[in-house]
């Protein structure tokens, strides 16, 4: 069968410890054998971020912003453990963030279902989109050690000297303090990701902040939704609804699902990783960055597997499951299909996605899911079988 062809390229990122091992796996068994792969390659492992001392991240990113469609494998997050670890010269800053503020805009998250795995949250039926705000907040902030007592104040300086000062803290003793920001362009763009996506998926959007205590901070995101609500999506159709962060957590919990729920970075980071774990797995969900000039990245919501990665390294066939990381690079795909326009791409794109769901739901997939599926598998397969099995099917 002659393989189907890319007219672009995507950006392809790879990454570290036990989903470098599975992205491999993955491109040999389930895209090479089909797809004359077309990718602008970037190596983002811990030591390549080290030695190029992190141009390479940014090469990425700029990468993306051109190609339009990038494809990202999990990435070791530096700390001084890490630093020992990997013998690195430096602690470089996160890739995801790097590229986050880079590209701006939201990242959205949706839990992958399947029939056999029932939500840990009952009365969800259908999925909870996570819209997160990708820029900003406590993943760009500034934060000193206070070694002593002392005035702690804001500033800002404007270009023309014009000066604004607030007291923080006048502190008694030794502590820490932190300074966050956010560019009202960035929220808008953010808003706009969020009620253009509700208004494609017909979804509800919900946004959740803690207007009451943060008045002013909280207060400009829910000010900027609302502007934009009423000026553009309220006479579209879209169903909009803002809410204190604690009250719509406590009326998520209760929901059936189908909605999309727009948090601000850090709510976002919190919030996926709980809706994912309810809904299966963490490697049950997809993410993808949507930037507001049109640009895409791909990616699973989970880390580098460590644990696995040792036992790996010991020449165990570990069971880890694959799942967000096909969904990472099919998304990828029919994206491309998409801008290409090229419908054989976009079909193999969802043929492989429903061949991942099927093998699924016949009873063959990871440890993670055979532990909480309904009915049981006999037994887990590796990640090796399980790809196989997907291969099989995909093949068929
Ligand atoms: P993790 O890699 O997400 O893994 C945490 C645990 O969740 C695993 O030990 C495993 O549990 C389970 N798990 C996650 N993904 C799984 C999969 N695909 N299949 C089966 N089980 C899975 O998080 P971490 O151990 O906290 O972080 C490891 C590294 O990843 C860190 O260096 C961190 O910086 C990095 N990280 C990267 C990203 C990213 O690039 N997007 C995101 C988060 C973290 P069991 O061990 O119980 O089986
Ligand atoms: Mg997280």
């Amino acid at each position: 069968m002659p393989k189907i062809s890319m007219k672009n390229p995507i950006v392809e990122i790879d990454g570290d410890e036990m989903t470098r091992v599975l992205w491999a796996l993955i491109k040999e068994k389930l895209l090479l054998p089909f797809v004359d792969l077309k990718t602008e390659y970037y190596d983002l492992s811990i030591t390549n971020r080290d030695r190029t001392q992190d141009s390479v991240t940014v090469d990425c990113a700029h990468a993306i912003l051109r190609l339009g469609v990038g494809v990202k494998c999990a990435t070791i997050t530096s700390t001084v453990e890490r630093q020992a670890e990997y013998k690195l010269g430096a602690l470089t800053a996160s890739p995801n963030a790097t590229i986050r503020s880079m590209l701006d805009g939201t990242v959205f998250r949706k839990p992958i279902t399947v029939s056999c795995i029932k939500s840990a949250i009952g009365t969800w039926k259908k999925p909870i989109i996570i819209a997160r705000h990708a820029y900003g907040d406590v993943y760009k902030n500034a934060e000193m050690l206070i070694p002593a007592a002392g005035k702690v104040e804001l500033v800002w300086t404007g270009a023309d000297g014009a000066e604004q000062r607030i007291l923080v803290s006048d502190m008694k003793a030794p502590g820490i303090v932190q300074g966050m920001h956010n560019l009202d362009e960035s929220i808008r763009s953010f808003a706009r990701c969020c009620f253009r996506l509700a208004l494609d998926e017909k979804l509800p959007l919900w946004f959740a902040a803690k207007d009451t205590i943060s008045k002013i901070y909280d207060g400009r995101f829910k000010a900027l939704f609302e502007e934009l609500y009423e000026r553009e999506y309220r006479k579209a159709g879209v169903s909009y609804t803002y809410s204190l962060i604690d009250d719509a957590l406590a009326r998520i919990v209760k929901h059936e699902g189908g909605i999309i729920w727009a948090c601000k970075n850090y709510d976002g980071d919190v919030m996926s990783d709980m809706v994912a774990s309810a809904s299966g797995s963490l490697a049950m969900m997809t993410s993808v960055l949507v930037s507001p000039e049109g640009a895409f990245e791909y990616e699973a919501a989970h880390g580098t597997v460590q644990r696995h990665y040792y036992r790996w390294q010991k020449g165990e066939k570990t069971s880890t499951n694959p799942v967000a990381l096909i969904f990472a690079w099919t998304g990828a795909l029919a994206k491309r299909a998409e801008l290409d326009g090229t419908p054989p791409l976009f079909d193999f794109a969802k043929r492989l996605e429903a061949a991942t769901l099927s093998t699924i739901e016949s009873g063959s997939m990871t440890a993670d899911l055979a532990a909480i599926a309904d009915p049981k598998p006999q037994r887990a397969l590796d990640s090796w079988e399980f790809i196989d099995a997907v291969g099989g099917t995909a093949g068929a």
